[in-house]
């Protein structure tokens, strides 16, 4: 039986991290493969962003760190290493530039994310690295000052191994979580790992009807007892919870059993709603609570009037029936309204899975893990990069963003390895 390929370097996962590690480990004649369980690289950065894309964000770091939840400080060196404006200047040197979206949102100007991952392909033919396809990676065992890889149709020996395996996000991509599994076998915690960047349900749903109904820049209140979370961002009605990017970047912190409060109207609005009401009630009495809501849009953010349809729904939560006249409504009713204007409880019955959570939350923990070199703490000569990683991003290009810059950290360091290897 042959023995293990000889590299300098193995690269398990060709998603961008892995890609990116490559391209900029690359030097003279050294001998770079990336290992890939799909028949091609990339399957995931292809969907990306519905196939457009979305590659960073615009901003300047000290933004970004704002943008990974518990995990920016991590991230520093890496996205200070490696900024936004790096990676533009990366892709439009080789051909691609990039246009930004209201929001600061940045697409390559093709909107095509096929062009992203050609170009990465590309260079990794042009500079010699060797991406084998098709090769789903089963073992990594350590020994000596080696790494063995066994796949199913080859094995391969490096003294140096990155894991850009990604986390458990999409796994019809390729990223199944395998990689928590090389990590944890090579001595490395792995934080509780679950779904991120998801839509999550909400129990006896009150919006079914009002699907496709979205609200931009609203406060949104995490409750697990006390509340945890507050959050702004644009929400969308679901056929069966919630969605839009508010929820998504939230959602790395709900669980099943929490209490989600959507505010309509401002919390600091309250007195001045309840004063509205009761003026209402005394002057126009005979006209109906609902048409009188018609005219709420003085307390809802951006003077957006509430739908018609959701204040319908509203009042019917409230146990207040749509057609009441407003000098009807008691201080009880009222109450019970002006609580669901400004802070409505939703029970989330869980969170949406891995298959249609954009990122996955938990991972290799970070503190294993030098951020200066991206290289485990534990194993010299081991480099972990892009999702596998105990870090996840908001919506808008943060993920991509920590991919390529932590892909890019690695390098550097991987190349200082090789001098010292070969010295
Ligand atoms: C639908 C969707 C849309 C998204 N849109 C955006 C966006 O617009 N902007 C943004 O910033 N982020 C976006 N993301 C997140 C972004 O795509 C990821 O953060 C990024 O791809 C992570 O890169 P990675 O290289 O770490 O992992 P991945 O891209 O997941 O790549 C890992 C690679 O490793 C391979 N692999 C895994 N296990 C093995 C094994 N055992 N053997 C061999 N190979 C293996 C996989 O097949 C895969 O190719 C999106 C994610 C999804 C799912």
């Amino acid at each position: 039986m042959p023995g293990p390929e000889d590299y300098d370097l193995i690269i398990v996962g060709a998603g961008p991290s892995g890609l990116f590690c490559a391209i900029n480990s690359m030097q003279n004649d050294k001998k770079i493969v990336i290992i890939e369980r799909k028949n091609s690289p990339g399957h995931k950065l292809l969907i990306s962003g519905f196939g457009r894309c979305n590659i960073t964000h615009d901003g300047d770091t000290q933004d970004f760190l704002d943008h990974y939840g518990n995990h920016g400080r991590f991230l520093r060196p890496a996205l200070l290493g490696f900024t936004n404006r790096d990676l533009i200047s990366f892709f439009k040197d080789r051909g691609l530039g990039m246009v930004q979206e209201r929001g600061g949102k940045i697409f390559p100007d093709t909107m095509q994310a096929r062009d992203v991952l050609d170009i990465l392909t590309l260079q990794c033919q042009e500079l010699g690295v060797v991406i084998k396809c098709s090769q789903a990676v089963t073992s990594i065992t350590r020994r000596g000052d080696g790494f063995f890889v066994g796949c199913v149709g080859g094995s391969y020996h490096s003294k140096l191994l990155a894991i850009a395996t990604g986390g458990c996000s999409y796994p019809a991509t390729g990223s199944s979580g395998d990689g928590y599994r090389f990590a944890g076998i090579l001595g490395h915690s792995i934080s509780e790992i679950g779904p991120a960047l998801t839509p999550i349900f909400i129990k006896e749903y009150p919006f079914s009807e009002l699907a496709g109904l979205s609200f931009s820049d609203m406060k949104i209140s995490l409750y697990r007892h006390a509340k945890i979370k507050e959050y702004r961002g644009d929400i969308l009605f679901t056929h069966d919870g919630l969605s839009g990017p508010g929820i998504l970047d939230l959602s790395r912190y709900i669980r099943a059993e929490d209490v989600i409060k959507l505010s309509f109207v401002p919390e600091d609005r309250r007195e001045a709603l309840e004063e509205w009401l009761v003026e209402r009630a005394r002057r126009n009495g005979g006209r109906s609570l609902r048409s009188v809501l018609a005219s709420l849009p003085n307390f809802v953010p951006a003077g957006v009037p509430l739908p018609p349809r959701l204040t319908k729904r509203l009042l019917e939560i409230s146990g207040i029936a749509s057609d009441l006249q407003t000098a009807q409504l008691t201080r009880k009713m009222r109450n019970r309204l002006i609580d669901n204007l400004t802070g409505l409880p939703l029970v989330v019955s869980d969170v949406c899975g891995f298959d249609l959570a954009m990122c996955t939350r938990g991972g290799v923990e970070t503190a294993e893990v030098d951020p200066k070199t991206m290289q485990s703490r534990l194993v010299k000569g081991l480099y972990l990069v892009g999702d596998v990683l105990d870090v996840d991003g908001d919506t808008g290009g943060y993920n991509l963003q920590a991919a390529f810059s932590t892909g890019m950290l690695a390098a550097r360091s991987i190349k200082s390895d090789f001098d010292r290897i070969s010295g």
